[in-house]
């Protein structure tokens, strides 16, 4: 087949940040690129259902709440109790914004969106819709997950929904449990807290959020029970029964809960169920993933799969930055420096979490002698200023060479001051070093001033 057979040089399935860095990455390398969307509008899961709305929610829940919790409003007789669609209305705006600013960038490039459902016909040949067949030599799925839905539960009732629907929430709950205690049920159990509202938070683990280094997990529980979250661990669900006025949690231990409504937040699937993969070589496993190898290609080495249809680390983030690399590869520009596995975690929980690099555990059962670094937030003259003192700077670093091996930070604006230590640890050779907090001057008083004061607590362990 030659080129001049094809409509486009890439297809991409999907308009979410995996879709988007993929099509703009080789729109801007000179492809003729088109994409699918079946949703109305442009910018995915991400933009509509997942990271833009949930953190526009959480940021008008913690404005708001820390608005009326102040003294002077609380003299003044101010004692209002905002509704979830007041809190919502910001949030709207916020996906308009996103929505027009990310077609612009579709309609600059020139790259036309086709709106409908994307399905493969065979191996070069998509359709949209019943539209024309479309022939291109490369395509990229970018089709994301959505909930899994466990069969037997009545998600169409009122009182019962996932993480796409939890968004429709007009009326304020009293109660809510959340089931599932994966990043998307810890951070909505913690926004659900902070507008006052009673919250179970089932995990079928026997931790939070596992991955994390286990000090900041401790951390986290401590602070989430602190708050009254009701936290049960090691739980699995028997049934949902859903009622007049509230839904009961069986549980397999033979545990009640019952509160106004139920978020199900356990599991994702991929998106590929109707993608037309039955006509061609490409299968998906039962969550609907899709194999890819360290290019992002599927076993048709033409077809490429990125963002959340691929697994972990499941952010908008990582799906971004995978797009541009596997149009990087396509195009044959491929670049050694795009750290597609150097992604750091951003948690928006109260206290906020991240981290970057390997943690506590993983170092020890490497064997590999580090040191660690700390620094209380409540040591810090800009916490003190700003009332932030919860929460804590984490180095951790090789005791010989003094290279950076993993940052771990919660608290106040964690997701932002990871990244100083993300850059650091990012230079070559020996310039990967702590010396460089003790060794640099940073503005005073920021929360960035944490780097310092770890450093120094770190490297006073050395003998
Ligand atoms: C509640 C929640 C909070 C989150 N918070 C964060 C966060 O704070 N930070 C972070 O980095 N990540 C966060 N995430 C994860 C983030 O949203 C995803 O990682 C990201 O959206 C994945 O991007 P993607 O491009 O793979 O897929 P998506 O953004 O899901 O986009 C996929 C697109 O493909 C379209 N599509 C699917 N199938 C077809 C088809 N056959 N034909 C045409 N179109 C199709 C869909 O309509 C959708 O528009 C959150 C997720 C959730 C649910």
């Amino acid at each position: 087949m030659t080129t001049s057979n094809f409509h486009y040089d890439l297809f991409v399935i999907g308009t979410g940040p995996g879709g988007e860095g993929a099509a703009m990455q080789a729109a801007k390398g000179g492809l003729r690129v088109g994409v699918a969307e079946r949703y109305q509008q442009i910018g995915g899961g991400c933009t509509h259902w997942g990271t833009i709305p949930s953190k526009a929610l959480r940021y008008a829940v913690t404005s708001t709440m820390r608005s009326l919790r102040n003294p002077v409003l609380r003299e003044m007789g101010v004692n209002v109790s905002p509704s979830m669609a007041q809190l919502q209305r910001g949030t709207q705006s916020i996906i308009g914004k996103q929505v027009s600013m990310r077609q612009s960038f579709y309609d600059r490039n020139h790259v036309p969106v086709h709106r409908g459902q994307c399905r493969f016909v065979d191996e070069h040949t998509v359709q949209v819709d019943d539209g024309e067949l479309i022939r291109s030599k490369f395509f990229v799925v970018a089709t994301g997950t959505r909930p899994w839905r466990p069969p037997g539960v009545d998600f169409d009732h009122p009182r019962v929904f996932d993480s796409d629907t939890v968004l429709d929430l007009e009326e304020r709950p009293d109660s809510i449990t959340v089931y599932g205690a994966g990043v998307i049920g810890t951070e909505y159990a913690s926004m659900f807290r902070n507008l006052g509202i009673k919250v179970n938070l089932v995990n079928s683990r026997s931790k939070l959020l596992e991955f994390l280094d286990d000090e900041i997990i401790d951390a986290l529980s401590y602070h989430l029970r602190d708050q009254g979250v009701i936290i049960r661990h090691n739980e699995s669900m028997d049934s949902i029964d859903p009622q007049d006025d509230g839904v009961i949690l069986t549980l397999k231990s033979g545990k009640r809960l019952k509160t106004d409504v139920l978020l199900w937040a356990n599991g994702r699937q991929g998106n590929t169920d109707d993608l037309g993969l039955d006509n061609i070589p490409i299968e998906a496993n039962r969550r609907g993933q899709i194999d890819v190898n360290e290019q992002f290609q599927t076993v048709l080495p033409h077809i490429y799969a990125v963002g959340d249809v691929i697994g972990m680390p499941s952010l908008a983030s990582a799906a971004y930055t995978q797009g541009r690399a596997a149009a990087m590869h396509l195009l044959g520009t491929a670049d050694g420096n795009l750290r597609v596995h150097d992604i750091p975690t951003g948690i928006y929980t109260s206290p906020e979490i991240s981290s970057v690099g390997r943690n506590e555990r993983e170092l020890t059962e490497a064997c590999i002698p580090y040191e660690v670094g700390q620094a209380q937030f409540r040591s810090l003259a800009r916490a003190q200023i700003t009332g932030s003192t919860t929460g804590m700077l984490k180095l951790l670093f090789h005791r010989d060479t003094r290279e950076i091996l993993g940052v771990h930070c919660f608290g106040a604006n964690a997701s932002e001051i990871i990244h100083i230590g993300q850059a650091i640890m990012n230079q070559p050779g020996e310039h990967n070093t702590i010396n460089y907090f003790i060794e640099t001057t940073f503005n005073y008083p920021t929360m960035a001033e944490a780097y310092r004061v770890a450093a120094l607590n770190g490297v006073n362990r050395l003998f």
